[in-house]
């Protein structure tokens, strides 16, 4: 079907934007977009029916919904920190026993500057973890949405475990590149083969102690990632090649290189996937146990307000086009 008018500005601005996502060298986005999607998408089917019959409808906004957290990070400074804590600012390896989980015991021990600084996700994931329980017991369809795809997302990014160190892109190892390989190129490759049922999402008694066991088996994992990239280099000393994008070619870890680290991270990145997708499908079924499980069937559609907040967000990226805050490389 042809595309004509606002629809083609619409389309034209969305790919003017993901253009200037891609070639700007930013600070750990987490997975990459197309990951986030999939991973949002696969959480719903985690769902028991209850709750599946409610964001079945909403299945394509909780999916494309999924990266706004990402963009969000061009508009606004308090955004960037949200989406990893560098771990190893506080303690050099597991068990993390240092950091208060309690983010106010946190604060006193390390000052709210600090933490800010170095990262806040896994409470940050608890902070939208309350509100779409207050959204749920408030039936606000809109937060209900809006949370949800917001959470899928900083779930996700609590297991990559390149967000739990400020070792972020390898830039401190000479390993520069390692984290798009890791959650984007990696995860384009070998995706097709994942498999994505996880089982069904489970109520989750303790939900800061399950975000922070998460948290810990990423940090538990950077070791691996880090020394599989340079044993794979030892193997594959010459690990990029040239792929065209159309216009120019563009420099991407080869094909022989990356089948090797894949091998040697032995399924660790479907692991990290399937398990956030269970703990995204965990999390939005808790907040609705939570809320007193309200019935959610007459809800009403009101139009949603994203709308125009998107339209105020791309029009700051134009502005600014790059990230505010901390940056890569
Ligand atoms: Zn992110």
């Amino acid at each position: 079907m042809p595309i004509h008018g606002n629809k083609m500005k619409k389309v034209f601005c969305y790919s003017l934007i993901f253009g200037i996502l891609q070639l700007i060298p930013i600070r750990a986005l987490g997975w990459g977009f197309k990951a986030h999607r999939q991973l949002n998408y696969a959480a719903v089917f985690t769902l028991p029916p209850e709750l599946f019959k409610f964001y079945k409808p909403h299945i394509n906004y909780i999916t494309e919904k999924a990266v706004n957290a990402d963009k969000r990070r061009y508009a606004f400074a308090d955004e960037a920190c949200r989406h990893f804590l560098d771990a190893d600012h506080y303690e050099k390896k597991v068990p993390i026993d240092t950091i208060p989980n309690a983010w106010n015991n946190a604060v006193l021990k390390y000052s709210e500057d600090t933490l800010l600084a170095y990262g806040i996700v896994p409470w940050h994931l608890q902070r939208v973890q309350y509100q779409l329980t207050k959204a749920f017991a408030e039936k606000n369809l809109y937060l209900i949405l809006k949370l949800s795809a917001d959470l899928g997302h900083y779930a996700a990014d609590l297991h990559v475990p390149l967000h739990s160190t400020e070792n972020y892109n390898g830039q401190l190892t000479e390993q520069e590149g390692i984290h798009s390989l890791w959650e984007s190129r990696l995860y384009e490759l070998f995706e097709p083969n994942y498999d994505f049922f996880t089982g069904r999402a489970s109520y989750l008694p303790n939900v800061s102690e399950t975000i922070w066991e998460r948290f810990a088996q990423s940090f538990a994992a950077l070791d691996s990632v880090l020394i599989f990239e340079k044993l794979a280099g030892l193997k594959h000393p010459n690990k990029y090649s040239l792929q065209s994008n159309g216009r120019t070619n563009v420099k991407v870890y080869n094909e022989a290189f990356c089948i090797y680290y894949n091998h040697l991270l032995n399924g660790m990145i479907e692991r990290r996937a399937r398990a956030s997708i269970n703990l995204i499908g965990s999390l939005w079924y808790t907040a609705w146990v939570d809320a007193g499980q309200p019935d959610l069937s007459n809800l009403k559609e009101e139009p949603l307000k994203t709308e125009n907040n998107d339209e105020t967000l791309i029009q700051t990226l134009f502005q600014n086009s790059r990230i505010i805050g901390r940056k890569e490389d």
